[in-house]
C-alpha cells in the first residue's frame, strides 16, 4: 500500500512531529489504498516558521522571476497530467475521463489564466492625476494559510497556491484529508519547479486540529478557505483574534430558472447533466430547477428521461458515466436527504434512496429527480452534494426571482430565456456571485465566488491575485509633481 506519511516543509519531506496514520479510501471499493499522516499544531508551527522565514526574500524577488517559476510548474503539471488524473480518480471517485479533462484540466486552465493576469496588476500608481505624489502600492499580504476541499482538488489548490506565489506570498497548504494524494503529487511538482525552500509548505491533517491551528496562528496573515459554510465560519472565528484576512469560497444551492420561451429540451437536459456531473459534488451545481408553469410537466418528462440515461460506473474506467460519492459520510448524508425529500412530500420522479442496481459496495448514489419541491423542504434549503435535482414551477418573473433568491446561499445562478431584456433584468435581480444566461460559458480568469453564505472571496484571474495583495498608500510630498 502507498505510504505518504511525510509533510513538505521548508523544501524537504519531513516526518510528522507525532505519528498519526490515517487511511485514504477508494470510494469505488471502500478499501484503503494509501496511508497519510494527520499533523498537529507542532507541524503547523514548523511550516509557518518556514513560510515566515522565506517571505522577505520571495516577496522581494522580481515578478518576472516568480512568473518563470510558475511557467516551469505549468510545464511539469502538464507532463504529469495522467498521474494526477489517476490520483484524483482514486482518492475522490471521479471517472478517469472526467478526472483528466475536467479535474486536472481545471488546474491547467487556472495556472495559465494567472500567468496572463499577473501582467494586469498595477503594482504602483498615483491616487489620481491631481494627486501624483500619493502613490498606491500593491504588496503581497504575507504568509497565507490555504485550506481546500476534496471535490475539485486541483481546481482549488491551483486557485490558491498559484496566485499566492505569483504575488510574492509564502504559503502553508492543508488539503482535504479525504483527498490528499493529488496535493502530495502537486507538492512534488512544486519541488521540481524549483520553488525556493519555505515558499510552499504542505501539512496534512483534519479540520478541527490542523485547520484550526493554521487559522488561529499569529504568524499567518491571511486564510484562504474553500469548503463548507460550517467550516468556513469556524475558520473565520479562529482567525478573528489575530484579525487576519479571511477569504471564503463556500457551499451553494444554485437556482436554474427556465422560462417557457427557452429551448426547453436543451436547457433541461443540460441542467440535469450539469447538476449530476462529478456525482453532484460541485459547489456551483444548478440544483434547484425553477420552470415556468406552462412548461413544467414537459420539463419533468425531459428531466426524468435525462436522469435515467446518466450512467453510474467504475471511476477507474473511461467514459462519460458518473462515479461514486466520495465517502461513507457523504453517502449517508445524501441518503438522508433523499429520504427527507420523500418524507416531506416531494414528488419522486426518478431515482431514490439506496445504491443503483448492480452495486453492492462503493459509495454509489442513484441519479434522483424530485418535483414539487417547496422552500419549506430540506431538499430545497440544504446543499445535498449528490446527484439530486429539485424541480419547482413558477407563475411569473417576480415569483421566479423570489424563489431563486430564497436560499441562504448565493454562489451561482442560471437562467434561460430568448428575451434579452428579461435576461438582463432577472440576472441583475439575482443575489449570486455568478450568473450564466442560456448556459453561456465563463472566460478564463473570470471571478469565481459567492454572495451571502457562499462566501466573500473571488478566485481566478486578476480578482484572485488581488485577494493576496495589500494596498499601501505612500504620500511623497512634492516628489512626483
Ligand atoms: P469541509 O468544510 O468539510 O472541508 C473543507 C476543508 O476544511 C478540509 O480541508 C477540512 O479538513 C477543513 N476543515 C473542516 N473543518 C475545519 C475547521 N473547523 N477549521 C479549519 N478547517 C476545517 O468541506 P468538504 O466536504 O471537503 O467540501 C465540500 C464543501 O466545499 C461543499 O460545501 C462545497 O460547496 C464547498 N466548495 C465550495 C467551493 C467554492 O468555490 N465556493 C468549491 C468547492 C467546494
Amino acid at each position: 500500500m502507498l505510504k505518504k506519511t511525510d509533510f513538505y516543509i521548508n523544501g524537504s519531506w519531513v516526518a510528522p512531529a507525532e505519528p498519526n496514520p490515517f487511511p485514504v479510501i477508494d470510494p469505488a471499493t471502500e478499501s484503503e489504498i494509501a496511508e497519510i499522516s494527520l499533523g498537529s499544531s507542532a507541524d503547523i508551527d514548523k511550516a509557518v516558521t518556514a513560510a515566515r522565514a522565506a517571505f522577505p526574500t520571495w516577496s522581494a524577488t522580481d515578478v518576472t522571476e516568480r512568473i518563470a517559476v510558475i511557467e516551469r510548474l505549468l510545464t511539469i503539471y502538464r507532463a504529469g497530467a495522467e498521474e494526477m488524473a489517476k490520483a484524483i480518480s482514486t482518492e475522490m471517485g471521479a471517472p478517469m475521463s472526467f478526472s483528466r479533462d475536467e479535474q486536472v484540466g481545471a488546474g491547467d486552465w487556472h495556472i495559465e489564466g494567472f500567468l496572463k493576469a499577473i501582467h494586469e496588476i498595477e503594482w504602483e500608481r498615483p491616487l489620481r492625476a491631481d494627486a501624483p505624489s500619493e502613490r498606491i502600492i500593491k504588496e503581497p499580504i504575507g504568509v497565507c494559510g490555504l485550506i481546500t476541499p476534496w471535490n475539485w482538488p486541483m481546481n482549488q489548490v491551483t486557485l490558491k497556491v498559484v496566485p499566492a506565489l505569483l504575488t510574492g506570498c509564502t504559503v502553508v497548504l492543508k488539503p482535504s484529508e479525504i483527498a490528499p494524494l493529488s496535493s502530495l503529487l502537486f507538492a512534488e511538482m512544486i519541488d521540481a519547479a524549483g520553488v525556493p525552500a519555505g515558499v510552499f509548505n504542505l501539512v496534512n491533517g483534519d479540520g478541527p486540529s490542523v485547520g484550526a491551528a493554521l487559522s488561529a496562528h499569529p504568524d499567518v496573515d491571511m486564510m484562504s478557505f474553500t469548503g463548507s459554510t460550517r467550516a468556513g465560519s469556524a475558520v473565520t472565528k479562529a482567525a478573528a483574534d489575530t484579525v487576519k484576512r479571511v477569504t471564503l469560497e463556500l457551499g451553494g444551492k444554485s437556482p436554474n430558472i427556465l422560462f417557457a420561451d427557452c429551448d426547453l429540451k436543451k436547457q433541461v437536459e443540460g441542467g440535469v447533466r450539469f447538476c449530476m456531473e462529478n456525482a453532484g459534488q460541485s459547489c456551483n451545481a444548478p440544483t434547484r430547477m425553477l420552470i415556468e408553469a406552462s412548461a413544467y410537466e414537459d420539463a419533468i418528462a425531459i428531466a426524468k428521461e435525462t436522469a435515467e440515461k446518466v450512467a453510474v460506473g467504475d471511476p477507474h474506467e473511461e467514459g462519460d458515466h458518473i462515479g461514486p460519492l466520495v465517502s461513507q459520510t457523504q453517502f449517508d448524508k445524501v441518503q438522508d436527504l433523499i429520504e427527507a425529500g420523500i418524507a416531506e412530500g416531494a414528488r419522486l420522479v426518478t431515482g431514490g434512496a439506496g445504491r443503483p442496481a448492480g452495486f453492492n459496495r462503493g459509495y454509489y448514489a442513484r441519479p434522483t429527480i424530485f418535483a414539487n419541491v417547496i422552500p419549506e423542504m430540506r431538499i430545497w434549503r440544504e446543499e445535498i452534494f449528490g446527484p439530486v435535482l429539485a424541480m419547482t414551477p413558477f407563475k411569473d418573473e417576480a415569483e421566479a426571482i423570489r424563489l431563486a433568491n430564497d436560499t441562504p446561499y448565493g454562489l451561482a445562478a442560471y437562467l434561460s430565456t430568448q428575451d434579452p431584456e428579461r435576461a438582463r433584468y432577472v440576472a441583475l435581480q439575482l443575489r449570486a456571485g455568478m450568473v450564466r444566461v442560456n448556459r453561456a460559458p465563463f472566460a478564463q480568469g473570470s471571478p469565481f465566488g459567492g454572495y451571502k453564505q457562499s462566501g466573500n472571496g473571488r478566485e481566478g484571474g486578476i480578482f484572485g491575485l488581488d485577494d493576496f495583495l495589500e494596498t499601501k498608500t505612500v504620500a511623497f510630498g512634492d516628489m512626483f509633481s
